[in-house]
């Protein structure tokens, strides 16, 4: 029922999405028979969510979607691992959602322990070092010297920047980019006030101007400051 969005629409529905959410509006639920009939014939849903494992940010109840309205990938750390990417490619693939969120947020665990493991040596058990070592190339070049607040927000932005630059890089992001139907959005979840903070968008398409009507949705004006220094500046 939703497939016929395009990118910027189905954007504009997470944006309306989490404004619902912010104004504690009850989530979805009661959903009707002929909605369940209609969704056992095939799903539509409008955009693919690659989030973390975090149970504090659950992409339905922070985005006010539906049964079927979410294509939802999660990982601890929002990783992209081969079976993340498996996952993201079907649905670009089979069931053309036209919009991809890289979904990071504040104070994610997965990305301070791989903080720990950068600039402490800390080691975790075999597996969950794995996970980490996923995420340590995306930090190249994180600020050492901020204090520990600020620089897990910055990994946390950077971490979410590095993952859109890899799909956009890759030959499917490419392929998708020649044919600038479908966008690649970052966005930062702020776990204290429910908001998602979408980073400026990444159209994949080469000519594409940037929609202005998000402009105030987006507040990566200053790259080369995290979140927490953007927050004390207004
Ligand atoms: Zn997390």
């Amino acid at each position: 029922m939703n497939h016929k969005l395009t990118a910027d629409e189905a954007l504009q529905r997470l944006i309306e999405g989490n404004q619902c959410f912010l104004r504690g509006e009850p989530p979805l639920s009661g959903v009707p028979r002929e909605t369940l009939e209609e969704l056992a014939r095939g799903q539509h849903p409008f955009a693919t969510i690659l989030g973390c494992s975090d149970s504090r940010v659950s992409p339905e109840l922070i985005f006010h979607a539906g049964l079927g309205e979410l294509f939802v990938v999660r990982v601890a750390g929002n990783v992209l691992s081969a079976e993340a990417a498996g996952s993201i490619q079907y649905a670009g693939e089979h069931l053309q959602t036209p919009l991809l969120v890289v979904l990071g947020h504040e104070g994610c665990g997965a990305i301070q322990a791989a903080l720990a493991t950068m600039f402490q040596g800390v080691q975790q058990r075999s597996r969950i070092q794995l996970l980490l070592k996923s995420i340590v190339p995306a930090l190249d070049g994180l600020d050492a010297a901020l204090p520990p607040a600020a620089q897990l927000a910055q990994a946390v932005e950077m971490n979410v920047r590095w993952t859109v630059r890899t799909i956009l890089d890759s030959p499917e992001g490419r392929a998708r980019q020649a044919e600038g139907r479908v966008k690649c959005v970052g966005a930062i979840y702020e776990i204290e006030t429910g908001r998602v903070r979408f980073l400026h968008p990444a159209p994949m398409g080469a000519t594409a101007a940037q929609p202005s009507r998000f402009d105030r949705f987006f507040s990566d004006r200053t790259p080369s400051k995290g979140p927490i220094a953007e927050r004390k500046q207004k």
